[in-house]
């Protein structure tokens, strides 16, 4: 049998802020939905933290499942800067039941952050004995996407719903900049018509 490992990293997305899909960024909310499918698969656990702009992922399992894991996930471009911070041999795993848990800004993250007078979520900013007490924070936090799962209709119903408004409305935008200009095409057609000018 293969030695446990538990790895932290810590990255920043690249990707633009998009509206919330029941609060949850709705690009961390599809990373969620294929770890929960490719960690259970992969026999990998572990807890993924998202805030301002900046990610906390604690990955767990067998070490070759974890480093395999973790060169994909160092290739992703939905996030730059990747810094592992943490790297250790564990007798037992520390979120066993969970093959990514998500955890909130919650009131325990918020008296972590100005316990240390942090105005934002800056990991790269953290001393490293920070590490441990971000991940007890981070085990005892309750995760509000535990129904969250790649099969879950929810999911799928809120992503898919995020993406159609998005694209209605950027189709809704297009449409009346082009009613606009007909407009005032129309309208200079009418002043010339009136002045003779035509
Ligand atoms: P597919 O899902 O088929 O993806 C194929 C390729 O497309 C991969 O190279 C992938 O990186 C890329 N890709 C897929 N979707 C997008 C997208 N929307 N934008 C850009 N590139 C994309 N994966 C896990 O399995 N477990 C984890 O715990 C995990 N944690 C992650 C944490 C963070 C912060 C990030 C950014 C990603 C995480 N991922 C995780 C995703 C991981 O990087 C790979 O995308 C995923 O493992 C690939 O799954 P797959 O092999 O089934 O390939």
């Amino acid at each position: 049998m293969q030695k446990l490992v538990q790895i932290v990293y810590i990255s920043r997305s690249t990707f633009e802020k998009t509206d919330a899909v029941n609060k949850i960024e709705p690009n961390v909310v599809r990373i969620l939905a294929k770890s929960r499918v490719n960690n259970r698969k992969n026999g990998l656990v572990g807890v993924l933290y998202f805030g301002d702009g900046a990610f906390f992922q604690c990955l767990e399992g067998e070490e070759e499942a974890v480093n395999a894991l973790f060169s994909k996930i160092e290739k992703d471009t939905r996030h730059k800067d990747i810094k592992l911070i943490s790297k250790k041999y564990i007798s037992k795993l520390s979120f066993p039941d969970w093959a990514m848990k998500y955890a909130p800004l919650d009131d325990r993250m918020r008296s972590f952050l100005q316990e240390h007078q942090y105005q934002k979520f800056d990991p790269y900013a953290f001393p490293p004995e920070a590490t441990q007490k971000i991940l007890s924070v981070l085990i005892d936090a309750y995760d509000p996407t535990s129904d969250i799962d790649a099969q879950s209709p929810s999911l799928s119903a809120a992503v898919h719903n995020t993406y159609q408004t998005q694209a209605i409305s950027g189709k809704l935008m297009r449409l009346s900049l082009i009613l606009s200009a007909v407009a005032c095409v129309l309208a200079i057609y009418a002043v010339c018509i009136v002045h003779g000018t035509l």
